[in-house]
């Protein structure tokens, strides 16, 4: 997000030179820039035991899709945390490790995907309200059924290729 007007006192912000930065969105009242800023997320492909890949579907939004365990990231938290929490709450599992694969923008919302390999026992899943389904998938058909470029499937992808790395 870019601001226009500053976000403490409202102002119309002006356009300034910030260092190496280019011209910032600078609020003369206040007397500092606001820089741009966008959503971190956590984005985890939860694995159990047997290395089957865990997808869901979501009760909003395109229903359609399997797609991975994702959600906002809260103040104060860590992105480790977050994954764990997230596939808490969406699944009732417990991730006992959380390995970072790598991070992803998201440039139609303004998202840095932050995505993790989250390992589970393969234990029975409560879903939420905000899931409709999850079922295990093996890594390749997993790799298939996401939507094609994702980057979900880029993470199942980043999986498939530290295991072939290992074996
Ligand atoms: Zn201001």
């Amino acid at each position: 997000m870019r601001y226009v007007y500053c976000p403490k006192c409202g102002e119309k912000l002006t356009l300034r030179p910030i260092g190496d930065e280019g011209d910032v969105p600078y609020c003369e009242k206040c007397g500092r820039p606001w820089f741009d800023t966008f959503s971190t997320c956590v984005l985890s492909v939860p694995v159990n035991e047997q290395g089957e890949v865990l997808l869901i579907r979501q009760s909003y939004g395109d229903t359609s899709k399997f797609v991975g365990v994702a959600g906002y990231m809260k103040p104060n938290e860590t992105a480790e945390s977050a994954a764990k929490r997230e596939i808490a709450e969406e699944t009732g599992l417990d991730a006992f490790r959380v390995e970072f694969l790598e991070s992803l923008f998201y440039e139609g919302r303004d998202q840095l995907m932050l995505g993790f390999e989250a390992s589970v026992k393969k234990n029975r899943i409560k879903l939420s309200s905000e899931v409709s389904a999850g079922e295990w998938f093996d890594i390749d058909t997993a790799i298939n059924i996401v939507r094609q470029g994702s980057i979900i499937q880029k993470l199942i992808l980043d999986i498939k290729e530290k295991r072939n790395e290992n074996s």
